[in-house]
């Protein structure tokens, strides 16, 4: 059926298409694995249901827990629906203990516990690999988002962090880091958008320190279908 519909934009794991109403899309998740700004790339049969569906759990949860977002409801195996909204471009980062790019950049082992969330923002641009900036590049030089709305977005992205790292700690998971974008719909609210899965966050099982995220596929270590199934199943159980 998705077919039949017009694309309005094709991502690297993420297409969009137009709905039945103007002010809503439909977001189909792709197969495709990719890292490194899509040097490594992979078609993973069934990541796109799993990312759906995971990423369905965890915004149905936030909606519930007072969380304004784009999310409307899943549709089926690979897309849901969702409002219309205009990317900011920023990518929001949240940090539990340190590991990935923050390790690397600090020379710090991962993994160790940082006393708060830390939180840092990057420019959403291929062309320009996402590079690390500050809240004056993002108000004043990019001019992508104002003082306030920029204090909004961080504000939502604690409390984010907050109910989930209480939500995944309850399926035995530390949630590591996570990256999250937001959205304006047409009324000019500030709405989480994009998606919220093992694609954009770090997860390591307590018990076994086992790693249950990109990194997977990032480093060789496990099959990514196999890893993302078992996160999937662990908030199944939750039955929220
Ligand atoms: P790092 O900065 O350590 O590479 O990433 C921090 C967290 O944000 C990780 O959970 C990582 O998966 C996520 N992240 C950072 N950049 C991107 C990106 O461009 N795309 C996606 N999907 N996740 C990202």
């Amino acid at each position: 059926m998705i077919e039949k519909r017009k694309m309005l934009y094709d991502g690297k794991a993420k297409s969009l298409y137009e709905a039945d109403n103007d002010d809503e899309v439909i977001v189909y998740y792709k197969d495709e694995a990719t890292a490194f700004n899509g040097v490594k790339k992979a078609s993973i049969k069934n990541k796109g249901l799993l990312n759906n569906k995971i990423s369905s759990i965890v915004f149905d949860y936030l909606i519930e827990q007072g969380v304004k977002t784009h999310f409307i409801k899943r549709l089926d195996e690979k897309s849901q629906l969702c409002k219309k909204v205009t990317i900011i471009p920023l990518e929001f980062i949240c940090r539990n203990q340190v590991a990935g790019a923050m390790a690397k950049r600090l020379g710090m082992a991962e993994g160790i516990k940082l006393d708060k969330p830390i939180l840092e923002i990057s420019y959403k641009n291929d062309e320009l690999n996402d590079p690390f900036i500050n809240d004056d590049y993002a108000t004043t030089a990019l001019k992508v988002v104002t003082n306030e709305q920029l204090a909004y977005c961080y504000q939502q992205v604690l409390e984010i962090n907050k109910l989930l790292e209480a939500l995944f700690l309850k399926t035995g998971i530390s949630l590591i880091d996570f990256k999250v974008e937001f959205g304006i719909d047409k009324q000019g609210a500030i709405l989480l958008a994009d998606e919220f899965s093992p694609d954009n966050c770090r997860l390591w099982e307590i018990a076994t320190n086992r790693r249950l995220d990109k990194d997977v596929f990032r480093r060789d270590l496990d099959d990514i279908k196999d890893t993302y199934q078992l996160v999937l199943s662990k908030l199944e159980q939750l039955n929220l």
